[in-house]
Order: structure tokens, then sequence, then C-alpha cells
């Protein structure tokens, strides 16, 4: 089994870009389960249509510790497997923590194979924001998640947060398992976005695995309260989810990342955002 975990900065795209690739591994028949590591719990809503999924920690504080697989997991689009940690009561306690627990729970109840017993092939750790606060990390520093996917944009900020993310994988590469697999470019539009996205790419030693076109069929579908792949099965946006599906399963570029000084970031702005 794969484990993959998706970073990136807060609002960048990274629950929306995971569930559509997500959709584009379950339609070729791959068996995957989705661990939505954010307290908003908003990271399987697409597969399941908008139903909510009572996450595992609001069902540990409301049943206590005997909790059932199918308190926790539900099957979504093309029986994606669907789990949502949930986080603790705002302002009270760690929700880095809380992902923990989530997921020694996950394993506790035998969920990382599918309700027939067959091994699962990726699991998706959907992880909130920044690593700035130790807990985030979890994923990466238990080795829960291996291969990480950072979700940017050629905006400073989300820049600054991939980089930062880069800096939490350099911590805990060294003596773990955990490597980058490539950074996902979710268009805002910037100039020159690509050019300079494949530039930060390289200067972190990776690759930008795929460049995802920003589309208000993404909007629609989310409306309606599905992935684009199964709202509009045939437009050019789900092909683009579909091929960073491929690139995903094809991928075998896994690198311990080398963050940038800040200077040198913010020479990338200059260099591309000015070019014109
Ligand atoms: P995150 O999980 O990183 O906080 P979300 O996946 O919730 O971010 O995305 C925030 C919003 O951005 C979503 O409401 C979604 O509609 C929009 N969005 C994400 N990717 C795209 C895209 N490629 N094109 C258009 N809108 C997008
Ligand atoms: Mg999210």
């Amino acid at each position: 089994m794969r484990k993959v975990a998706i970073y990136g900065k807060g609002g960048i795209g990274k629950s929306t870009t995971t569930q559509n690739t997500v959709a584009g591994l379950v339609e070729m028949g791959k068996k995957v389960m989705v661990v939505g590591c954010d307290p908003k719990a908003d990271s399987t809503r697409l597969l399941l249509g908008g139903m909510s999924q009572r996450s595992v920690l609001d069902t540990l504080r409301e049943e206590g510790e005997d909790v059932e697989l199918d308190d926790i997991r539900a099957k979504g689009f093309c029986k994606s497997l669907c789990v949502e940690s949930g986080g603790p009561e705002p302002g009270v306690g760690c929700a880095g923590r809380g992902i923990i627990t989530s997921i020694n729970m996950l394993e506790q109840l035998d969920a990382y194979k599918t309700d027939l017993g067959e091994p699962l092939d990726y699991v998706f750790y959907d992880v909130l924001g920044d690593v700035v606060c130790g807990g985030f990390a979890m994923p990466i520093r238990e080795g829960k998640a291996e291969e990480i996917y950072i979700v940017c944009s050629g905006e400073m900020m989300a820049m600054y947060a991939a980089n930062n993310i880069s800096k939490g994988i350099l911590k805990f590469a060294e003596t773990g398992t955990v490597r980058l697999g490539g950074l996902i470019c979710n268009s805002r539009n910037c100039d020159n976005e690509r050019e300079m996205i494949e530039a930060f790419a390289k200067q972190l030693g990776t690759q930008m695995i795929h460049f995802v076109p920003r589309d208000n069929m993404v909007q629609r579908a989310e409306i309606h309260r599905k992935t684009v792949i199964e709202y509009e099965p045939t437009c050019k946006q789900a092909d683009e989810y579909r091929s960073l599906a491929n690139k995903i399963v094809a991928n075998d570029m896994f690198v311990i990342p080398k963050p940038l000084k800040i200077e040198e970031l913010e020479k990338l702005l200059m260099d591309y955002g000015l070019m014109g």
C-alpha cells in the first residue's frame, strides 16, 4: 500500500485536488482510502455526495472506545473509502494529536483493507496547511505517510508554505522513510506560473508532477457535491485529474527536498513574476 499525504497552504485546493485525483484512481480500479486530517472535516464530501461523515474524534467522544469501523468509515464514489479525523473542540486540545489518535484507531480497527479484506493500493491523508505546529507533521514524523505531494500555486504565500513543508519533510526524511514526490501546481493564473513552479520544483530537487488549470467546472461540480470526474466525466478538467492520477501511479521520483533560502525564493518570484 502506498502511503500518500497531500500538504499545502489552507485554501490552496488540497481537498478538491485529493478527491478528484482519488476519483481518477478508483475509476481505474485502484482501492483507495482517503483520511481527512483537517479539523474542518471537509476532505471527503465530494466523494460521499455531500453526505457528512461523522469524524473519528466525535465518535470517540460520543461512544467512548467502543467504536466500529462502519461508524467512522463510509463508502463513496466507485467504492472509495472515506474517513474524517475531525478536530478537538475549538480552543481545547491539539488538533495534531487528534490526527494520531485517529490513525491509531484506524490501525486498531484494521481499516487499511477493503470490507472484503483485500489490501488497499493507496491511502491518502489530506493534511491541513502548514507544519509550523508539530502536530500536523505527525503523519510524516511517525512514518504514517511516506510519499508527500505539496499543492501550491504561483502566489507567494503558497510557495512560502510549500518551502516550509519541505523543511518539515527534510527534518524527518533523514531518520525515516518520508520523501517528497512532487509539487502539484493548482493554478491561480499567475504570470509565468507554470515555468516558475517548474523552476521552484527543480531548486527543491523535485518535479512539478502536474499543472492543474483553474476551471469553473470545479465549482459547478462542487455545488452538486461531486468530483468533476463524477459530475462531468467527459470534460477537459476531468482529464486533467485523470492525468494527475496516472502520473502518481507511474511516479518513481521520491526525494529528500532541499528547501530554499528566503532570498532564493524571493529571487524566483522576482525573476518570473516580473517577466511579463
Ligand atoms: P484546501 O483543502 O487546501 O483548504 P479546498 O480544496 O477546499 O482547499 O479548495 C478551496 C476552494 O478552491 C474550493 O472551494 C474549490 O472550489 C476551489 N478550487 C480548488 N481547485 C480549483 C481549480 N483547479 N479550479 C477552480 N477552483 C478550484
Ligand atoms: Mg481541505
